[in-house]
């Protein structure tokens, strides 16, 4: 059975309609004095710790500590600031999906993988009145490698729940095929939905065990039963 259901947060819980994008954008331009100074980056499926390593590579800033803790105070100041300026969005099906997930038997331990620091997560989420879901993560500010916040989000919800769990009872919910190469690299199932940037095909090519268009058309209690493949 499912004991832990990891999900990624742009694209598969919130749409923050480019709030997230522009506080970068500002931060790169108030704090650095750079305009327009990350619209070469791509955003999707990175961690903003690389991301913001790319932009000061770009722009000849020193990658050193305190550029990066100046980076990251200005970008959740102007992240809080923006968000409700935008039209963003829970995605479909979210609720009902927590919903579902917490009327199992045995309702798995909900957590995060996501590329964005912790506070920023936070931010996000709580701005969206979905921070109180999640009781476990792995974050941009834990590893710059994508690939490795997965893991670090089941290492701690093992630990959490004070057993050793088997990569077979993790699923992993995201929008990029990032999320599905995360999760199969760990061993564990992935449900892709296309309500992020990623086409159908896009994600069907990283070989998911689900695609949906939306949650709406995901069950938790399929989700939750056993592995059989
Ligand atoms: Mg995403």
């Amino acid at each position: 059975m499912t004991k832990l259901v990891l999900f990624d947060i742009d694209g598969t819980l919130i749409r923050t309609g480019g709030a997230g994008v522009t506080a970068f954008e500002r931060t790169a331009d108030t704090e650095f004095g750079i305009p327009n100074g990350v619209r070469h980056l791509n955003f999707a499926g990175r961690t903003d710790t690389s991301l913001v390593r790319e932009f000061f590579a770009t722009h000849g800033i020193e990658a050193s500590r305190q550029n990066f803790e100046r980076f990251f105070e200005c970008y959740v100041f102007l992240l809080d600031y923006l968000l409700p300026q935008h039209y963003g969005a829970v995605c479909p099906g979210v609720a009902g999906f927590f919903d579902g997930l917490r009327a199992l038997p045995q309702a798995p331990l909900v957590g995060l993988q996501t590329g964005n620091i912790r506070l920023g997560a936070e931010i996000k989420l709580r701005h969206y009145g979905l921070w109180h879901h999640f009781e476990v993560g792995g974050f941009g500010d834990d590893d710059e490698d994508r690939r490795r916040l997965t893991r670090i989000a089941f290492e701690r919800a093992g630990r959490r729940l004070g057993c050793r769990l088997a990569p077979a009872e993790v699923l992993v919910v995201g929008d990029t095929p990032h999320d599905i190469d995360c999760a199969h690299a760990l061993g564990a199932r992935a449900a892709a939905v296309t309500t992020g940037g990623a086409t159908r095909e896009e994600l069907a090519a990283h070989r998911p065990d689900w695609l949906v268009s939306d949650l709406t058309e995901l069950s938790a209690a399929e989700l939750a039963a056993p592995a059989t493949h």
